[in-house]
């Protein structure tokens, strides 16, 4: 690939979205000339691409920032950009605070990324390509100034050539009043599902097995098309049929639009992972009110035992927020209540954290000293991990099917001492420089219902479905042994779990 445009360097933080938005404007940038380096110092052009969803993540930023000043002005052609929820959020303010920074790019503008580089770098100047506010026009305008961008996929760009994200909506329109989104993301609106099953189809002809589908509330996916209403079950039926593709997953759910026909949807289609994430954020009504969550702890508890009836085997995992203003000992007791009774595969948790644009920092001091929500915040995770690891423990003995996902972290830590670290190169060059190891080595991979499954085989392996019956665990991974032809052979009745 040429690089007469030079070499860039990107950052990402945040969520999978975000992760998508990279490899895609990073593709779009290969294509054009540009060559990427891990090395900032190197780079010719150097993009940000961030999160709002908490303080702490905007101030390393900042900070980032502040300490290419130098840089730029030991070359002045080099082109800074920041993108993504903080772009959105912040506009001038970024020129304000990081005057060296050029271009500035919302979420909802990314396809305009080469040509502001450009600009930026022969016409000098600063460049700004931001969506309209939620206030500045109306739902479709504002919609309309947002742009799912979803350019075509280069296979070399992903991390792992037999997974690939693909963004079914974009925006948010539930408005929690904690959450940045529906302001940096724009409203609600999803793709045609005609798009969807082409651009699935397309990744599967590139070799991929696994597509997670993506969007703020994928649940709520909803689009007409040739005079049929389509939801996530029908998408999902739309493109389980793809040949290649041996496994699909959708993220992140919204626990009222849980509705049964998806359900039976995952239930019934064999490619579809045992797996849901479905965050309650609290377990106590107040909060959940506070939040606009719009659901009671006793929905959560009736959508979770539709899930347990409905799916015996499924994986359910959750977020929960800590903290947030007026939450008191016994609302965050009953938080810990909700994951001791729902027994969650795992929860991510998260300290409150106030952000401008949003309904709560309006409304309501930030209350809760920031050594009760550290308190919360661990003490939460131990609770969570103690359970994910008894619940593991359970499984021992059970066999899964993996999908192989490539060498173990710890392997490939391994071979990085002795000498052959890729761990940061794109997928096309890890295939061509990982000099083969001489035998089986730890490989990771993921079972049906979502867990991670590590276990030696030869490498060879990646992207192939193997049977791996399990023996050891801890709260986040479970160990074990691929089952071999043999022990199929003696073991007729090994039960195969998910
Ligand atoms: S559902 Fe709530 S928390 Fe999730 S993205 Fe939308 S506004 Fe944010």
């Amino acid at each position: 690939m040429p690089d007469h445009n030079g070499k860039l360097y990107i950052e990402t933080v945040g969520c999978q979205m975000n992760m998508l938005d990279s490899e895609l404007v990073v593709a779009e940038l290969r294509q054009q000339g540009f060559s990427l380096t891990n090395d900032v110092k190197e780079a010719d052009t150097i993009l940000f691409n961030t999160c709002s969803v908490r303080d702490h993540a905007e101030h390393k930023i900042y900070s980032q920032l502040g300490r290419l000043k130098f840089s730029k002005r030991a070359r002045p052609n080099q082109v800074i950009g920041v993108m993504g929820c903080m772009a959105q959020k912040d506009q001038e303010l970024i020129f304000n605070r990081a005057p060296h920074v050029d271009l500035v790019v919302g979420t909802g503008q990314l396809k305009e990324i080469p040509r502001l580089i450009d600009e930026a770098r022969h016409q000098r100047g600063r460049r700004m390509a931001v969506s309209l506010d939620r206030k500045e026009g109306s739902r479709a305008e504002v919609a309309d100034s947002f742009e799912s961008y979803d350019p075509a996929r280069d296979p070399s760009m992903r991390p792992s050539p037999y997974q690939a994200f693909v963004r079914i909506m974009i925006g948010c329109d539930k408005f929690c009043t904690y959450c940045v989104v529906p302001m940096t993301r724009g409203p609600e609106q999803s793709r045609p599902p005609r798009e969807i099953a082409h651009e699935v189809k397309l990744l599967a002809g590139q070799g991929v097995k696994e597509v997670t589908l993506l969007g703020q509330t994928v649940n709520s996916y909803k689009v007409t098309q040739d005079g049929k209403l389509f939801r996530l079950s029908d998408l999902l039926e739309l493109i389980h049929d793809t040949p290649g593709i041996d496994r699909i997953k959708f993220v992140t759910n919204y626990p009222r639009d849980m509705t049964d026909d998806l359900l039976h949807a995952v239930r019934d289609i064999p490619k579809i992972a045992q797996y849901l994430h479905v965050p309650a954020q609290s377990g106590c009504d107040e909060m959940l009110k506070r939040m606009k969550r719009g659901y009671t702890v006793g929905e959560y508890r009736e959508m979770h035992a539709r899930i347990r009836e409905t799916l015996p085997g499924c994986a359910i995992s959750s977020d929960f927020i800590v903290g947030m203003c007026g939450e008191s000992e016994t609302s965050y007791q009953k938080s810990l209540d909700l994951i001791r009774e729902c027994r969650f595969k795992n929860s991510f948790i998260f300290k409150y954290s106030p952000r401008p644009g949003t309904k709560a920092i309006d409304l309501w001091a930030d209350d809760v000293p920031d050594d009760v929500k550290r308190h919360r915040n661990n003490e939460m995770l131990s609770l969570q991990n103690r359970i994910s690891e008894e619940d593991n423990a359970e499984l021992i003995g059970s066999t899964f099917q993996v999908l192989v996902e490539g060498i173990s972290k710890s392997a490939r830590k391994a071979q990085a001492a002795e000498g052959n670290d890729d761990s940061f190169l794109p997928s096309d060059a890890i295939s061509d420089l990982t000099p083969e190891p001489p035998g089986p080595v730890q490989l990771v991979g993921r079972s049906r219902c979502d867990r991670i499954v590590v276990f030696n085989g030869n490498p060879r392996l990646a992207g192939s479905l193997v049977d791996v019956t399990i023996s050891d665990c801890s709260a986040t991974t479970l160990m074990g042994s691929i089952v071999t032809l043999e022990q199929q052979h003696c073991e007729t009745s090994l039960p195969i779990v998910l």
